[in-house]
């Protein structure tokens, strides 16, 4: 997969790191076990439009939300997080 940042321009996927889901609301300190658990391990898996955090780390170490299809892993879009 090619990712497109914005600064460095199109480069191969391995010289970035995925952190995983983009937009997660990190639940208050002292917030229900049940709200941590699901913050912590329960994901969406959708086939289709995914938006996801990846850092540059051989480029230039920004993050980045990366919005693609997950059926085909077609990028639409490449914004600074
Ligand atoms: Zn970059």
């Amino acid at each position: 997969m090619r990712i497109a940042c914005p600064h460095c321009g199109e480069r191969g996927s391995e010289e970035f790191s995925f952190l995983g889901a983009a937009g997660l609301a990190r639940p208050a300190p002292d917030a229900p076990a049940d709200a941590w658990h699901e913050y912590v391990y329960q994901r969406d898996n959708p086939a289709g439009s995914y938006s996801e955090l990846w850092h540059h780390l051989s480029g230039c170490r920004r993050w980045l939300v990366v919005t693609r299809d997950t059926r085909t892993h077609a990028i639409a879009s490449v914004v600074d997080a």
